[in-house]
């Protein structure tokens, strides 16, 4: 038996330390820390609504039945609003255990214990549930936000847990319950409204604020005002002007942080609530029935008190936040345009420099404000004027975004290529004037490369089309006009006639033996030069090549194309140049003519072929004249029929 018992001894022992195992596997597994933190977190709870309750309960035996100013249940509201959605439950559980645990110390009864513990967390849970989720006092004091905190927090919530407190504890109260109730609420209302932001700005951090070294010394001194204004009106006992802390108090509001404000107005109250109660004071000035009455009235001034310092603070706060976003937009605009490669310039609607970033020093050498109220135009290049003014308008009208590049003068008086962006910028205010963005960038090198570069393009287009000898086009541009004149006939614009000219010089082999090449190639520019001033400016002449020469006559008849030719042969003659290796004694050019009526239906390669034949044909009948193809087309009947004839009474037969 006794072994027996013995065994399940052992047995339960290892059950239970496995369980016991278990359990710390679990907590451990769980995660040790998380389960602190919300042990540590109720923990908190607990000490703090211990604390502030006695403290309260202090005060309550200085102030007879109630305090002026219920700090617990501001304190549980600011910090709840911090925690994790989570935590709160285990915060608020820890705080209501710790307030039923001082209120019993208290020598209340449990009844009385348990209805005031009630009556005060539900009503943080209550304005807790009221406000949208905050987790610093600036952001407590956004006006929207504010809103709902002052009548959630500060009205609704207290008003419940009043009409709560007086259900419960009816005849436990020995004033009147109504009194007893303004009184609750009040003191409730303000323990929110100081307390909450108060615990905010503790937990947030945002008390760091007070000891910011720029604004340390005026805060100090504000502070210093209020307790001295604060002390000297609440010590006195022969007057009963106690609106007199507005002024202070409003100072306070209009000058210092948030914290700082916060901070006065706890100030005031732990100086004013004790010397109240102690007897001296401006309240003491009227007969109140009782303490009671008393703080009541001081707790209706303090409320009177903060409804002007809380808004002004609200606004001042907002306002200090704007003034910051805009001077960190002033900064972070400034930086830009500053460091931009580029000169930032705001234009106004009649093209005046308004803001003209530092950058225009280097480019263009202008300080920004030489430059404020002057004219663009005036620094732009003539050419460019009315290019830009044109562009300026469209962007201004039109709204658009351009682009432009213009010369600009810098101030030593150069000119620079510049490219500018133009955007338009609504006016801020409804029905100003628009303002024009302009930026100015320095493209001068660019430009001229571009400009030289295609200079040298054109130059090298050029030389590819010129002969280099004499300086008349040369065959390739000859080919590609013909090319053109054909693509402009097959585009069906108007039948032109055409005629070809081929001279070539008579016996210049011989010239080349008598005078040497150099001599031949002065006499062939003599040549060219001669043809080109019998020729119209319309016709075209072209170095076909060695001393060959083809004059293409647009618009021509057949009749004029040989006078033309006749006029260029008897031109070259009357040069009389000297040719020992010619029997005309001098030099002299055979020229073949052939003319199309219809130049559409002519092939590019049989004209010039004709012209040619007619050449060869002046050639074999002597040299010195003009051989001539007359090349009759009609496209009714595709007919055709050449005929070659020599002017200078000698009729040819064609080769072919
Ligand atoms: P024809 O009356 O039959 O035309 O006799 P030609 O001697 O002019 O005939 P050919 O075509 O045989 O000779 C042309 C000569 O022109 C040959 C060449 O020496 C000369 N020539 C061609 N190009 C040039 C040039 O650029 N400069 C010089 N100086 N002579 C050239
Ligand atoms: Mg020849
Ligand atoms: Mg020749």
């Amino acid at each position: 038996m006794a072994e027996g018992r013995v065994q399940e001894v052992v047995v339960r022992k290892s059950r239970a330390a496995r369980l016991a195992l278990a359990v710390s596997a679990l907590v451990c597994l769980s995660g040790r820390t998380e389960l602190w933190r919300t042990v540590r977190l109720g923990l908190v709870g607990l000490v703090a609504g211990f604390i502030l309750l006695v403290i309260s309960g202090k005060m309550k035996t200085m102030a007879g039945e109630l305090v002026a100013i219920w700090i617990v249940d501001g304190y549980l509201l600011g910090h709840t609003m911090v925690l994790r959605r989570r935590d709160k439950p285990v915060f608020l559980a820890g705080a209501f255990v710790g307030i039923l645990l001082a209120n019993l110390v208290g020598d209340e009864t449990l009844y009385v214990a348990s209805s005031f513990t009630f009556a005060g967390v539900m009503e943080t849970c209550a304005a807790a549930l009221m406000l949208p989720a905050v987790k610093s006092a600036r952001e407590l004091v956004k006006p929207m936000v504010f809103v709902q905190f002052v009548l959630g927090a500060c009205v609704v919530a207290p008003l419940l847990s009043g009409v709560v407190a007086v259900l419960l504890l009816q005849g436990i109260f020995t004033s009147h319950p109504f009194s007893s109730f303004s009184n609750w609420v009040i003191s409730d209302a303000l323990g929110f409204l100081i307390f909450t932001p108060v615990t905010l700005v503790m937990l947030s951090g945002e008390w760091r604020t007070l000891l910011n070294p720029a604004s340390r010394v005026k805060s100090a001194l504000l502070l210093a005002f209020i307790v001295i204004t604060t002390a000297v009106i609440f010590l006195q006992t022969s007057y009963g002007e106690v609106y007199w802390m507005l002024p202070p108090l409003a100072l306070l509001a209009f000058h210092a942080e948030l914290s700082t404000v916060l901070l006065g107005t706890l100030l005031f109250i732990s100086i004013a609530v004790p010397l109240t109660i102690q007897g001296t004071g401006p309240l003491w000035f009227f007969a109140f029935a009782t303490m009671q009455d008393r703080i009541l009235a001081l707790q209706l001034f303090t409320v009177a008190a903060l409804s002007i310092v809380l808004p002004i603070t609200v606004l001042q706060t907002q306002r200090n936040a704007l003034l910051s976003a805009l001077a960190e937009g002033n900064r972070r605009f400034r930086n830009l345009a500053e460091r931009s490669e580029e000169v930032v310039i705001e234009l106004s609607a009649d093209g005046c420099f308004q803001y003209v970033s530092p950058r225009a020093t280097s480019v263009l050498g202008y300080a920004p404000n030489m430059l404020l109220g002057t004219s663009l135009l005036g620094l732009v290049h003539g050419d460019d004027r009315d290019e830009l003014a044109r562009v300026l308008e469209h962007a201004a009208t039109n709204g658009t975004e351009e682009s432009v590049e213009y010369r600009l003068r810098r101030a030593a008086g150069a000119y620079l290529w510049v490219r500018s962006f133009i955007a338009v910028m609504p006016s801020g205010v409804p029905g100003g004037q628009v303002a024009l963005a302009f930026t100015v960038r320095d493209v001068d090198t660019h430009v001229v490369s571009e400009q030289k570069r295609l200079a040298e393009q054109q130059e090298l287009r050029d030389m590819a089309f010129v002969d280099s000898l004499t300086g008349l086009r040369n065959r390739r541009y000859l080919d590609n006009r013909v090319k053109e004149l054909l693509g402009s006939q097959a585009r069906g614009t108007s039948a032109r006639a055409v005629a070809v000219l081929f001279a070539d010089v008579d016996y210049f082999k011989n010239y080349n033996d008598e005078y040497g090449h150099q001599a031949g190639d002065e006499c062939l520019k003599l040549v060219g030069r001669c043809i080109a001033t019998v020729i119209r400016d319309l016709d075209l002449l072209a170095r076909y090549g060695g001393e060959e020469f083809v004059v293409l006559l647009e618009n021509c008849d057949h009749e004029q194309a040989v006078l033309t030719a006749e006029l260029i042969r008897a031109a070259i003659e009357s040069l009389e140049l000297d040719h020992r290796g010619s029997p005309f004694g001098v030099v002299t050019l055979s020229i073949g003519v052939a003319q199309s009526e219809i130049w559409r239906t002519v092939d590019a390669t049989e004209l010039f072929e004709l012209a040619d034949s007619a050449l060869y044909v002046a050639k074999r009948l002597g040299r010195n004249r003009v051989g001539r193809v007359q090349d009759t087309v009609t496209t009714e009947s595709s007919s055709r029929t050449n005929g070659i004839d020599v002017v200078g009474g000698q009729i040819a037969q064609a080769r072919r």
